[in-house]
């Protein structure tokens, strides 16, 4: 399976809820052999007082119809930052969807127990290695430019 981004990323900035430092946020399509896979959408934060880390929440499920075609989707979504004892960034199932509490978009929000049984679950780990690695405001803000 060949990913790469939609056509249309994606940019904003806001502020962080915690402690007012900027948030940047991208998000795009991701393609899977040149259809559309899933939606991304990474915050990347740069709190004052706590690790500077990313959250991607990713949306698998039926695109192109619009918002009838949503009843499928589901969301996985994962922090990525510093971990105690580790000197390379991780990557820790979180619940999806925490900063779109009301959003249509993401369908069921899996928290991290059912995302862990869920039989998609390798799928979410490519596509966010693949944000990672490609998206320039993730990579630049996980592993430095
Ligand atoms: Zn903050």
């Amino acid at each position: 399976m060949m990913l790469t981004f939609g056509p249309d990323r994606r940019t904003r900035e806001f502020t962080c809820d915690c402690c007012n430092a900027p948030v940047e946020r991208a998000w795009d399509f991701i393609h899977a052999d040149g259809a559309p896979h899933a939606v991304y959408f990474a915050n990347c934060y740069h709190h004052t007082n706590q690790d500077h880390d990313a959250w991607i929440d990713v949306i698998f499920g039926t695109w192109g119809e619009g918002p009838d075609s949503w009843g499928d989707h589901i969301a996985f979504a994962c922090r990525v930052g510093p971990v105690a004892g580790q000197s390379t960034p991780a990557s820790t199932l979180v619940t999806a969807g925490l900063a779109h509490p009301d959003d249509p978009l993401f369908g069921l929000k899996l928290d991290r127990e059912a995302a862990l049984r869920h039989p998609r679950l390798n799928e979410f780990w490519q596509v966010s290695d693949f944000i990672l690695e490609n998206d320039p405001l993730a990579r630049a803000h996980i592993y430095g430019r």
